[in-house]
């Protein structure tokens, strides 16, 4: 439990100790930190000790600076933070712990100490954060607006002529690879288009809520839109409720938590209303926040029954449809003489917090004139993790070509993501290796829906 450290071993703060470390000492879960048994089995499962092979980059590594520093034996200085904020929080390592050690919440509660204090000293960065976390995401109205903004960037020219005029090169080189594959943004989200409450096809088996997220709604609109039609298809009502809000996974992974939480409560309470029998997400990384506002409400009486009824309810829209869904008449896409190959990269935390990566695999294997071939390491991640690729671009974009040569060898045809963030990495890297010829990055939902039986719709 976090800030047990109050009534565990841990040694009392010396009056000496940095603010920093104070923090530490009261954020930091240390039950869980001297559950580490420093096996390393979790070190081959590590991206950042595969790229660098430095103790200090893996999870034992920091788990044992994170101790240290609560232990008093060192300075958290600036190094301890950029160790932190190297970990691309994949989560890899929780699966591969014999101990069972949360690493993922270890890592929260060092960047939630983390960020108390450098937002002290840089009132620029506290600037960008106040509009990213505060203004922005959780105002679902704003986003929309922003939805909005990039599609006129997109379609009135503005975006050719800042093209040949080469003021995108004015941006960082990982800005500006990010601005050439973004997809078309929409002005209008999923809601609009399918309206709250669509029924099932044929008998209803449940009714679903769906977590439409921010980025998904923004610029994955038609994968949301193909979401519902998976679902009803497969025999779901879904109910789309109009109050839920951004997921808070971007606020929790960048230490701010408060803000995480009360995201969390919006949402549970809007599910909640709508009286649903699972909670559906087609984003890994929103799910897996979702399905763990238990423990980010643990410490609150008021939500913490709420919360547990949530996220006991939370699923992946493959494993949904895959385990309690009926089953799909899926064909050939148009005109296919031949079978395509197909592949599928991991979202992080689809499987390694959601537990979700057999179901999309099962699907694809099920599909007609499909070759489906298992990408090498494809649990391992891509670099993307949330806003990683643009906060630590180097790591990014070094795990980002380890993993191409995995891909380039598939030699498939459509290469399959279940999150927003990777399908951009995955984009990212079939641009900068000149693939795009031969390959193209996709949703699964997309995949799926354009191979469903037309004549039942
Ligand atoms: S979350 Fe990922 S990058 Fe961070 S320590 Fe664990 S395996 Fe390594
Ligand atoms: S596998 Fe678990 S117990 Fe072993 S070193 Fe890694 S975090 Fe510690």
């Amino acid at each position: 439990m976090a800030n047990s450290v109050a009534t565990s071993d841990a040694p009392a703060c010396a009056s000496s100790t940095s603010a920093l470390q104070q923090t530490l000492v009261a954020k930091l879960d240390y039950d869980q930190l001297t559950n580490c048994m420093r096996c390393g089995f979790c070190l081959p499962a590590c991206p950042t000790f595969k790229e660098t092979g430095l103790e200090a980059e893996s999870p034992r590594g920091r788990i044992a600076l994170m101790k240290a520093a609560v232990d008093g034996l060192m300075e958290p200085d600036a190094r301890f933070e950029e160790q932190m904020n190297h970990c691309l929080g994949c989560r890899a390592c929780e699966p591969a712990c014999p101990a069972d050690v949360k690493y993922g919440q270890l890592i929260e509660q060092a960047r939630d100490a983390i960020e108390d204090h450098t937002a002290q000293h840089r009132w620029w960065v506290r600037g960008v954060r106040k509009i990213v976390f505060k203004q922005l995401f959780p105002n679902q109205a704003r986003m929309k607006r922003l939805g909005r903004t990039i599609r006129f960037y997109q379609r009135s020219g503005v975006q050719t002529v800042v093209r040949k005029l080469g003021i995108v090169k004015l941006f960082s080189k990982q800005m500006h690879a990010m601005e050439n594959i973004l997809p078309e943004a929409s002005n209008q989200g999923v809601i609009d288009i399918m309206g709250t409450r669509i029924p099932a096809r044929g008998e209803k088996i449940a009714t679903v809520g769906m977590f439409r997220g921010c980025l998904m709604d923004t610029i994955f609109t038609p994968t949301n839109v193909n979401t519902v039609r998976l679902l009803t298809e497969a025999g779901f009502e879904v109910v789309i409720p109009t109050t839920q809000n951004c997921c808070g996974a971007l606020h929790a992974h960048s230490g701010e938590t408060a803000g995480a939480q009360d995201l969390a409560k919006k949402n549970i309470k809007a599910f909640k209303e709508a009286g649903v029998d699972y909670i559906i997400s087609n984003a890994g990384g929103c799910g897996a926040i979702l399905v763990e506002y238990d423990h980010l409400l643990h410490n609150d009486p008021e939500y913490e029954v709420d919360a547990a009824w949530f996220a006991e309810r939370v699923m992946d829209v493959c494993d949904v449809v895959f385990k309690k869904g009926r089953p799909l008449d899926f064909k050939s896409a148009a005109g296919q003489d031949e079978s395509i190959r197909v592949t599928y990269q991991d979202s992080c935390h689809l499987k390694n917090v959601m537990k979700g990566g057999t179901s999309p695999r099962q699907l694809l294997k099920s599909l007609p004139q499909v070759d489906y071939v298992e990408l090498q390491d494809a649990g391992s991640c891509c670099g993307s993790a949330g806003i990683y690729n643009l906060t630590q671009p180097d790591m990014a974009n070094q795990i980002l070509e380890h993993k191409m040569v995995n891909v380039k060898r598939t030699e498939a045809h459509v290469l399959l993501s279940s999150n927003p963030g990777c399908l951009l990495q995955m984009k990212l890297g079939i641009e900068q290796h000149h693939q795009s010829e031969q390959m193209r990055a996709m949703h699964i939902v997309d995949f799926l829906m354009e191979r469903f039986e037309v004549s039942r719709v």
